[in-house]
């Protein structure tokens, strides 16, 4: 049988090493590898087209994600920007609403400019989903949880949706991560990470994912990957590969946490709505509990019911939460999506989605739940009585 992800997260791609019987693979900095004969190839040749600690991390990726293939990339817009390279002049992309920033600028600014076209869709009403949908549509791409507005999109809909009309639906899992949720065992056909967060899990490296269960998917993707050159290097590898032993435990634990400061947050009077598909309030509840496997995520978004100014204050005075854009990281942060990680989106764009300058969106830690209460109630409140 197949083993548990937390079994495979230290074993898959961690055998030991053949020369000395190391636990830990070492760390191997060649950009190139000495051939057997002119025109005869070894296992590797030259690092942007392989290298034993990426190759490692992949196959622990594959695994996490009941993927077949895994590909590392520099960063996430790395991996998402690979991905898009499959489509040609005149292709179309359907987009989420609810979906990074930078993949929304990556899309609507750099993409597009060879000619492939983008339309924004919402993903949580599947006939508008479908609906934004033409005869050059390739490649759906979705995020659930949504950023950051904490959406739950039914991912085995959406494939059966992407494929009825020929494309393909790629997932971006950074949230969820493949602890609670494996979009390629739901249909989708490309799973994207931005390793940098949850992978990673230290605020310390750079990377970025994609994973696929078919051959002759992967081998486009790396023929992409090898021209263009967007590899994951050797020290984010080993970094992140550290990181993946111990994802479930951080994602479990964190999840626990963001749950509890929902319902804290929740039943707060200075605060008038909480984001958390956690919550039973929340529209995306039920088909959460059915897709993600035990636990709702470290991510949630809120708003004050006070001023925007009293927004920015309450996010510029917390202590433990630090203010940064990224997440997924040990260390809890808080931002304002609408001037930080949702910034690139026009404002219209921004507006139309629900995107809010009140909103506030919290990356909880592994600091003391408690801690982290205290911490956000005060803020809220210093900022509440100073009215
Ligand atoms: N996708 C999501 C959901 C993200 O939060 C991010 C980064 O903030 C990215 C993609 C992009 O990843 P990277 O910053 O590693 O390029």
């Amino acid at each position: 049988s197949v083993m548990h992800i937390r079994t495979r997260a230290v074993h898959v791609g961690n055998e030991k090493d053949p020369a000395t019987g190391a636990v830990v693979p070492p760390i191997h900095v060649a950009s190139t590898f000495v051939q057997p004969a002119a025109g005869e190839w070894g296992e590797f040749d030259y690092a942007r087209s392989g290298s034993p600690n990426r190759c490692a991390l992949q196959s622990t990726i594959a695994s996490l994600e009941s993927g077949t293939h895994a590909l590392a990339y520099a960063t996430g817009m790395a991996a998402t920007h690979g991905a898009t390279m499959l489509l040609n002049a005149g292709d179309h992309i359907v987009a989420g609403s609810d979906i990074y920033g930078g993949t929304y600028r990556l899309l609507h600014k750099i993409v597009d400019r060879s000619g492939v076209r983008v339309s924004l869709s919402q993903t949580v009403d599947l006939d508008a989903f479908e609906a934004a949908f033409t005869d050059q549509t390739k490649l759906a791409w979705i995020e659930s949880p949504g950023n950051p507005l904490m959406t739950i999109t039914d991912i085995a809909a959406c494939a059966e949706i992407a494929h009825k009309h020929g494309a393909l639906l790629a997932v971006d899992n950074t949230f969820a991560t493949p602890v609670l949720t494996r979009p390629l065992e739901l249909g989708a056909d490309i799973v994207m990470h931005s390793a940098t967060k949850y992978l990673g899990g230290h605020s310390d490296a750079l990377g970025g994912i994609l994973v696929v269960s078919d051959r002759e998917l992967y081998d486009e993707l790396y023929f992409v990957q090898n021209a263009t050159g967007a590899v994951m290097g050797t020290f984010s590898t080993f970094l992140i590969a550290r990181g993946i032993k111990t994802l479930e435990l951080r994602v479990r634990e964190q999840s626990r946490s963001a749950l509890f400061l929902a319902h804290q947050l929740s039943q707060h009077p200075s605060v008038s709505r909480v984001l958390y598909p956690g919550l039973e309030s929340h529209p995306g509840h039920e088909l959460a509990t059915r897709q993600m496997d035990g636990a709702y995520g470290a991510m949630l978004s809120f708003e004050l019911s006070g001023s925007y100014q009293d927004t920015q204050q309450v996010a510029q005075s917390t202590r433990l939460f630090q203010l940064a854009v990224s997440l997924g990281a040990v260390e809890s942060l808080i931002e304002q999506p609408a001037s930080m990680s949702h910034a690139s989106y026009d404002a219209a764009d921004r507006q139309r989605h629900g995107i809010v300058d009140g909103l506030i969106r919290l990356s909880v830690g592994l600091e003391h739940p408690d801690d982290l209460w205290e911490d956000l109630r005060q803020a809220i409140e210093a900022v509440a009585e100073s009215c």
